[in-house]
């Protein structure tokens, strides 16, 4: 038996894994992030922040600052960032490895997941039918210019629809959004903004054209409305980023009490609810000191 190569191995650089491992690193812990699409690459295509202390109002700014906090703590000798994709992660009496595509296996006396979640695409929702579509570009990503002066369906009413269009104030953009009705309760944020129109669906199924998109939108009421758009952007919702190894429940997320013991979950990847980026650093921290306590034998 070897001992293994790090103290804490953390899967995913979001706001999650990047306060799990600053904190590691101020404990002193040696501390390895596997990061598959770059430090924050989610935050820095949220335009417009307003629910995280510090000032912080945009995600691009919040994602330098921890890219260089983790820089930080790498010239300090005590963080290695690593390129790759984890793809399992593996609880044993004495240690926890993680796996990576290319093969390559990481061990460490715990494991932090905090590989967030994924965008839902039409072929994850039950109300969508868009078989010949591929994949349908997602809002949250989409640029305000080449937005402008299309005929637009935003499919679902999720929350990104508010930040985008809080993002881009004085972009000269029509959205139809079509909505199911377990989005109801997010619509309100939006319906003031007249460059929205709401519109509540039962389904809806979409079919790529020489024009663009035909849409076949059916309402609660019985009745279907057909139309013609040149974009159509996904705002669905997310799935979480689970992967194997970890205990899932029956929502397809991962519930920290549930896991292996030396197996920690952070941030998004723990529910549905609370998805927020000052829950996901507090989640990080505490996903740091639990090993550190126990190693230490304090109660913690
Ligand atoms: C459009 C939009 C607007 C938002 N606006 C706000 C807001 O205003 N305020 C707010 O508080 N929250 C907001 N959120 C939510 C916020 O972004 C999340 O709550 C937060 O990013 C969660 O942090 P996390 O670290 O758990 O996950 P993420 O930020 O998703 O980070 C997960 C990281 O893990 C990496 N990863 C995933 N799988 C693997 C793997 N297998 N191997 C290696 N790396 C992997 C990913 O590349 C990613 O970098 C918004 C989200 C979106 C999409």
């Amino acid at each position: 038996m070897t001992a293994p190569d790090s103290d804490l191995l953390i899967i995913g650089a979001g706001p999650a894994g990047v306060a799990a491992a600053v904190m590691a690193s101020s404990l002193r812990m040696a501390t390895v992030v596997v990061e598959a699409e770059g430090v924050a690459s989610k935050l820095r295509s949220i335009g417009a922040l307003e629910n995280v202390p510090g000032g912080w109002s945009s995600g691009l700014a919040l994602a330098e600052a921890l890219q260089a906090d983790l820089d930080r703590h790498q010239e300090l000798g005590r963080v290695e960032v690593v390129s790759g994709r984890a793809v399992r992660v593996v609880g044993r009496d004495d240690r926890a490895e993680v796996v990576l595509e290319d093969g390559r296996v990481l061990a460490a006396s715990a494991v932090v997941a905090a590989t967030g979640v994924s965008t839902l695409e039409a072929a994850d929702v039950a109300w969508v039918e868009a078989p010949e579509c591929g994949r349908l570009a997602p809002l949250w990503r989409a640029a305000a210019g080449e937005l402008e002066g299309r005929r637009i369906v935003v499919l679902g009413a999720d929350r990104p629809l508010g930040t985008w269009l809080r993002a881009h104030p004085d972009a000269k953009v029509r959205f139809d959004v079509l909505f199911p009705e377990g989005d109801r309760y997010k619509t309100e944020e939006v319906d003031a903004d007249l460059r929205v129109r709401l519109d509540l669906v039962e389904r809806v199924t979409v079919a790529r054209i020489p024009a663009g998109f035909r849409i076949t939108a059916w309402h609660p009421a019985g009745g279907a409305h057909n139309f013609v758009v040149d974009t159509v952007l996904t705002n669905m919702g997310s799935k979480p980023a689970a992967l194997p190894g970890l205990v899932v429940g029956a929502d397809g997320y991962c519930p920290p009490k549930e896991q292996h013991p030396r197996v920690l979950v952070a941030g998004d990847l723990k529910g549905a609810r609370m998805q927020r980026i000052a829950v996901a650093m507090g989640d990080g921290s505490r996903a740091a000191l639990a090993p550190y306590y126990q190693a230490q034998a304090v109660p913690g």
